[in-house]
């Protein structure tokens, strides 16, 4: 069996990145609400992506690549992560990246173009016909000689997930020096990559934790994150089996992906005015709304929740926010 300390990595994060209580929202909710903080983990506006990438990254590297290509939603974090983190290797970004709910240059597309990275548009709404587009301009950059390296949407492969485990290496081991120990540990899901990570880290360092993925779009997360979890294992050379229902998920959707509700603003509001926090309009915020509904409906049993904070302040200056 491996460990994730046995795998290329380059260090992104300025970590560790806090772990902290929520004490307003404990005090109102009779939780013990604690939050890790990702969003300040020290690259561009911060993010989960930041993590998988030390490890995508490295293999990149590994493999001599010069040009990295992802993809994602017009106002992807992923996206944006992956520019910023590959000019400060010496790599070029290129972003293919869905038109659809472009609105100008703004949020991530800024800092997309603050950054230097080559942004190229579909009009389209599935991965395939991206991910045509993709290795179609790879391949004319093969041409000229150079390396190409293709991470797909939200960098959720086996690689990508270890980012996760690592991260939550690093929070467990915070919550052992705080003295608590997590009943719950909750994170969004978006393609899956983190949650899987979550997941197996906790299995592999707080085995009792419970995992609770709030996704915000409608994929089959039920067989997509068991299906990355069983390959992040493989990865690891770690014989066990993938148990069902090792991760809850619950579906927060609302009017579509990336589409923020009255409920989503009143969470985002909530985290900002008690605790100082900002939350995004596409993942942390949705996620949080549904988080909030479950603490008042008596979903958890436990006293001690972490929640995740996966970055994507991005997605606040481009994204409304209904009253
Ligand atoms: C991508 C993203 C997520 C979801 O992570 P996945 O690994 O894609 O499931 C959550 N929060 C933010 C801010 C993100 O950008």
């Amino acid at each position: 069996m491996k460990t994730v300390h046995d795998f290329p990595r380059i260090p992104l994060a300025v970590g560790p990145t806090p772990l902290h209580k929520l004490e307003n929202l404990s005090r109102k909710y009779g939780k013990n609400l604690y939050i890790k903080r990702d969003d300040l983990i020290g690259v561009g506006l911060g993010g989960n992506k930041v993590r998988k990438l030390e490890f995508l990254l490295a293999d990149a590297r590994a493999r001599g690549a010069d040009v990295v290509f992802t993809t994602g939603g017009a106002q992807s974090n992923h996206a944006m992560l992956t520019a910023a983190c590959c000019g400060r290797l010496g790599m070029e970004a290129v972003l293919v990246l869905k038109r659809r709910g472009v609105t100008g240059e703004k949020g991530n597309l800024l800092l997309n173009r603050l950054l230097g990275a080559k942004v190229r548009f579909v009009d389209t709404d599935r991965y395939g016909e991206v991910y045509r587009e993709m290795h179609r301009l790879g391949e004319a950059l093969e041409r000229q000689g150079r390396t190409p390296y293709y991470i797909p949407v939200g960098g959720s492969t086996a690689l990508g997930a270890l980012g996760y485990v690592a991260g939550m290496e690093e929070a467990y081991g915070q919550a052992v020096a705080l003295g608590v120990r997590f009943d719950h540990a909750v994170c969004v899901c978006g393609s899956g990559g983190t949650t899987a990570g979550v997941a197996l880290g906790s299995r592999y360092f707080s085995p009792g934790t419970r995992v609770l993925a709030i996704a915000v779009d409608d994929s089959p997360f039920e067989e997509i994150v068991p299906r990355l979890m069983g390959e992040t294992l493989a990865l690891l050379e770690d014989p066990a089996l993938v148990r069902g229902e090792e991760v809850a998920i619950q579906y927060h959707m609302g009017a579509g992906y990336g589409v923020a509700g009255p409920e989503d603003t009143a969470a985002i509001e909530e985290m900002a005015r008690l605790e100082g926090i900002f939350l995004d309009p596409v993942y942390t915020g949705k996620a949080f709304a549904r988080f909030l509904s479950l603490l008042r409906e008596g979903y958890f049993t436990g006293e001690n929740i972490l929640f995740l904070h996966s970055g994507g302040a991005g997605g606040l200056f481009a994204v409304d926010l209904p009253a």
